[in-house]
């Protein structure tokens, strides 16, 4: 794939500061990720509740601001830990980048009919003025997810859980954004709705050229919808590479334990596998492991893995992996 890069991440991090008592602790929800995201693909993100994913994807967009790293948004710097004052103001780029929640339930107003949900982006970026034009757009939009015009006029508690979820959906596009985090968008969902919701996920990027971060705390979700996934674990990324490569050929020991808990249905790459068992639970990101992270849970660790932090590094082209045994 040779799509120009659309996000870079570098290193970023982003700590909450929590009080324990008279002393601040700082919870290391994301810790040196970097990354990248080519324009038109979807990176899936996946790990187990608690990992950080769905805080890296809110950093990313800077509804959480970081706490140190970069961002660079088609080849403008965003956000610079090293230089603030750069920083650039993100209601500039807000049209641009989106954010599609899991609880659909949760993330609309129940004050507000459908219609103001939808067109309230567009009126904070001014986008169309026109009185008429705006309803044509947010009756447009609405069309666009599966919805009906006459929908606008009612409110969110009227719809089921995966209309609700179309309705979010309606709402991230309103303003022609290029780039949306898609924030387990389906967890939340009756199994028989899910694949409505990723299938039109997926006309939405291929009709608009849109690009997605989609996160998911399993794999089994993001296989089809990803070209590329990146596994995190406690704050970290532990593996990134094309989506097909990661299920033929996981390296790092985390990812082969999330792949092993799911039924692929391809002969090749199930002949072999075998369920492996994560002991633990994961570890708390107020203080994490020493060394590798993962070091309490893993099989396969060494002594050297309870000191030594294993460098993220391309180990075959386009695969990452943060391993000192591969
Ligand atoms: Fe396991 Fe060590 Fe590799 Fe971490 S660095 S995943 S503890 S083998």
């Amino acid at each position: 794939m040779e799509n120009k890069v659309l996000l870079k991440i570098e290193n970023l991090r982003k700590f909450f500061a929590i009080k324990s008592g008279f002393r601040k602790k700082y919870v290391q929800a994301v810790d040196d990720v970097s990354f990248e995201i080519r324009k038109g693909e979807t990176l899936g993100l996946v790990g187990e509740s608690g990992c950080g994913k769905t805080t890296l994807g809110r950093t990313v967009l800077r509804l959480h601001e970081p706490t140190a790293g970069r961002i660079i948004y088609d080849g403008e710097v965003i956000f610079d830990g090293k230089n603030v004052k750069q920083n650039k103001n993100m209601k500039d780029y807000r049209h641009k980048m989106q954010i599609i929640f899991q609880d659909p339930s949760a993330s609309l107003d129940p004050r507000m009919t459908v219609g103001e949900i939808v067109a309230e982006a567009l009126d904070i970026h001014n986008l169309y003025p026109d009185k008429g034009k705006r309803k044509n757009r947010v009756a447009e939009l609405l069309d666009m997810v599966g919805l009906n015009r006459e929908h606008a006029n009612r409110y969110p508690h009227e719809f089921s859980g995966g209309q609700q979820q179309r309705i979010g959906i309606a709402r991230a596009l309103a303003v022609e954004p290029e780039f949306i985090v898609c924030d387990e968008p389906i967890s939340a969902l009756d199994v028989s709705i899910q694949a409505q919701i990723v299938n039109m996920l997926e006309e939405m990027q291929n009709r608009l050229g849109l690009t997605y971060l989609f996160i998911a705390h399993d794999l089994s979700v993001v296989r089809h919808i990803s070209s590329r996934i990146g596994v995190m674990y406690l704050g970290n990324m532990v593996e990134l590479v094309d989506a097909k490569e990661l299920y033929k050929n996981p390296l790092h020991p985390y990812t082969k334990t999330l792949l092993s808990a799911v039924p692929i249905p391809d002969p090749e790459v199930n002949r072999n596998s075998q369920r492996i068992m994560l002991e633990g639970e994961i570890p708390s990101a107020i203080n994490p492991p020493s060394g590798c992270r993962f070091h309490t849970r893993c099989p396969v660790a060494t002594e050297n893995c309870k000191t030594q932090v294993p460098e993220f590094r391309e180990i075959e082209q386009g695969h990452f992996v943060a391993c000192h045994l591969v």
